[in-house]
């Protein structure tokens, strides 16, 4: 097996065409522990990481490109996720470890398609969008089209995710990320959950994304959930009328880490965690941030 590492896109596309199917790995956090369990290698394997256009992290075109091969650890510290992205870098706060968050990368995380993935709910709440990249071609496409399914994705051959494209939003919101596992450190989730909420002065709930990690085959969401939300105050009484919408679009397995019963009470359970938290436990993004 011939391993690459190529140092620009263009010798990327050089060397794919050389050794024709390849397979991509950036941080090898998820692919390599499965390439060893399996004993199947590839013919060759293209390294992503020396690879400078994707290590970006850059405001383009009003939004914020995020490069494929940008690692855990890198987003977490920069500046432009710090300042318009904090539920994401909240979720990636504990994702793994700190060996794995150097390592794993955002491109990693979003291809290998896991329900568990924890950058997936922020991304899906975020709205983001992802762009393929092949040698002759570009395409963009909502996070939500991209994920099929565990572990499947809308990548064609020899198609490369480039990055991520996440819209600036600077109204006021408040934001928050749980995930329960296990164990509180280096956890798979069990079920994990993402929100992002922008209220009046009062208190009143205008806008809300939700997304919920391993309770189903892909990260859910659910229009009826958010909107369900809209007009009534942050309090336990008003997120109750979510728990039997998000009982009936969850979809959970049981497995070694939970039985599909326990995460189907966790994904409302969470919700309802809501009405528990201040601003500053949720995290709160912008002036003016009140609760009743
Ligand atoms: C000990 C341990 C703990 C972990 N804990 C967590 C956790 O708590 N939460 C969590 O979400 N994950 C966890 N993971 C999984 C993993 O670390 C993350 O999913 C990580 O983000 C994967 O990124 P990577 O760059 O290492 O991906 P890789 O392993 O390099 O690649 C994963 C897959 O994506 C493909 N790929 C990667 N980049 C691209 C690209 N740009 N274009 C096309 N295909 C691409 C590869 O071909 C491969 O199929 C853990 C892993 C380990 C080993």
């Amino acid at each position: 097996m011939n391993v690459y590492l190529p140092g620009s896109l263009s010798e990327l596309w050089s060397r794919q065409e050389e050794c024709g199917m390849a397979q991509f790995f950036a941080g090898g956090t998820d692919l390599f522990v499965k390439l060893r369990a399996s004993a199947q290698y590839p013919r060759a394997l293209i390294g992503l990481e020396a690879v400078r256009e994707l290590r970006s992290i850059e405001e383009r075109e009003g939004a914020i490109f995020v490069g494929a091969g940008a690692s855990h650890t890198r987003l977490l510290s920069h500046p432009l996720i710090q300042a318009h992205f904090p539920l994401l870098a909240k979720a990636l706060r504990v994702l793994g470890s700190p060996p794995v968050r150097n390592m794993g990368t955002i491109g990693g995380n979003i291809c290998t398609a896991s329900p568990a993935g924890d950058a997936l709910p922020p991304l899906y709440a975020l709205g983001a969008e992802v762009e393929l990249r092949r040698r002759d071609r570009s395409r963009r496409l909502p996070i939500h089209e991209f994920i099929l399914g565990p572990g499947k994705t809308a990548l064609a051959e020899n198609e490369l995710l480039y990055g991520v494209w996440l819209k600036k939003d600077d109204s006021p919101a408040l934001f928050h990320f749980e995930k329960v596992g296990p164990r509180k450190a280096l956890a798979i989730a069990i079920a994990s959950f993402a929100a992002l909420i922008n209220s009046t002065d009062a208190g009143i709930v205008k806008k809300a994304r939700f997304a919920w990690g391993s309770v189903g085959p892909v990260v859910v969401t659910s229009r009826e959930a958010e909107e369900s939300l809209v007009g009534f105050p942050l309090t336990r009484e008003s997120l109750q009328r979510i728990v039997p919408i998000v009982d009936k679009i969850v979809s959970p397995i049981d497995d070694v880490r939970a039985s599909a019963s326990y995460r189907r009470a966790l994904a409302g359970n969470l919700v309802l965690r809501l009405a528990e938290y201040g601003p500053r436990e949720m995290g709160g993004k912008g002036e003016g941030l009140t609760r009743t």
